[in-house]
């Protein structure tokens, strides 16, 4: 069998820092020697300069076409990751005396209420911790109008589960969309907020995308440094204090990427992904799928186990063999996971699934 390679290149199938397009990283590097005839790299490129005010400003545009926005959202480019909005959202929004919903649907939805346990009261609607998530719990039916604003994870990364469309709610809907993002229509325009780690479908790690409501900034319960202040960081645009300018450059070349492939293109092939995929664990007898409920199965992210410690030993060396990498479960679960983000190939998928079948013959 031969491996789909481009270069040296492995086949990454990592739950973040995820696999970028060939031509992305292409890109980069050449920015990286010069910025577009500037005399510079783009790592020395000011974010105070007419260049990045550019780079901002066509990345934001590229967003709100995406998740069709108009001006009622502000986009953010800010630090810290996925953890640092898992802060700073209570910090803006929840009062001592305040209470926020969560759907606790797994361990980053979780952490995001741990956190939030510092400034107010927190409320979980809903779990499926009890069957260590490997469902998405129900969605809260009554769900009290006096809370501060709910916070749910669209697509669950170490579990492998995720919502199809985003909920009606009656507060505020927050939502953590760092691991499926840009991966299928959604109605993005219900949320109040909701924000992504660059670091899958976006771009390199470093920056934290984030769309907030505009009259969201109305809400914000307490005077906080401007670096947490969402009204601080909407008044500066981003340019509050130095910007990652080449994680910002390098996730404007993945949006660029995906506007001209088209949203519906890149959910048809991300479908086409996850089936072969699950089509697979389902027939092959020596791996099983860890999400029993099709419905709740994540298009970005599929779990599941080998039959024994020795296949899952074995298959992780035939891959590391055939230079697929990034197979493994995440640390607190074990197992397997592959993550199908935006940059993954249907090739690359159907090379996996041939090594599943081969695998197999092998064993028998
Ligand atoms: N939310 C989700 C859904 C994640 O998958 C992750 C990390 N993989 C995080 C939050 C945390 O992101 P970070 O490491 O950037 O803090």
């Amino acid at each position: 069998m031969t491996s789909i390679r481009s270069g040296h290149h492995k086949i990454n199938f990592g739950g973040g820092p995820a696999a970028l397009p060939r031509e992305v990283f292409e890109q980069a590097s050449q920015a990286v020697l010069e910025y577009e005839h500037s005399g510079l790299s783009i790592l020395e490129t000011s974010h105070r300069g007419k260049a990045f005010a550019a780079i901002l400003d066509e990345s934001r545009a590229i967003i709100k076409e995406l998740c069709g926005l108009n001006e009622d959202h502000e986009v953010l480019w800010l630090h810290g990751g996925g953890r640092l909005q898992f802060c700073m959202i209570p910090m803006n929004f929840l009062g001592e005396g305040d209470t926020a919903g969560f759907v606790d649907s797994g361990h980053w939805a979780g952490q995001a209420a741990e956190y939030a346990m510092h400034y107010g009261g927190t409320n979980i609607l809903s779990t499926s911790r009890e069957d260590n998530y490997r469902h998405l719990p129900k969605w809260p039916k009554d769900v009290p109008g006096s809370l501060a604003y709910l916070h749910y994870t669209t697509n669950n990364t170490i579990y492998g589960t995720q919502y199809h469309d985003v909920p009606e709610c009656n507060v505020p809907l927050i939502a953590d969309m760092s691991s499926d993002i840009f991966s299928k229509r959604m109605a993005y325009n219900k949320c109040a907020l909701f924000y992504a780690a660059a670091q899958k479908n976006i771009g390199p790690a470093g920056t934290t995308l984030v769309v907030i409501r505009r009259d969201m900034q109305e809400r914000i319960v307490r005077t906080l440094p401007p670096m947490l202040s969402y009204k601080a960081q909407v008044a500066s645009q981003s340019v509050l204090n130095t910007s990652p300018v080449f994680a910002i450059y390098t996730s404007l070349l993945m949006l660029r990427w995906m506007k001209e492939k088209g949203i519906d293109n890149i959910e048809q092939e991300n479908r086409k992904k996850s089936e072969l995929l699950y089509k697979e664990l389902e027939r092959n007898t020596m791996f099983a799928p860890v999400v029993d409920k099709a419905v709740d199965r994540s298009m970005m992210n599929a779990c599941f186990r080998g039959m024994s410690d020795d296949v899952e030993r074995s298959f992780v060396t035939l891959c590391e063999q055939h230079d697929i990498t990034g197979i493994k479960g995440h640390r607190s679960v074990g197992g397997f996971r592959v993550s199908l983000y935006n940059a993954v190939t249907v090739e690359q998928v159907q090379l996996l699934v041939d090594l599943m079948r081969e695998f197999e013959h092998n064993k028998k």
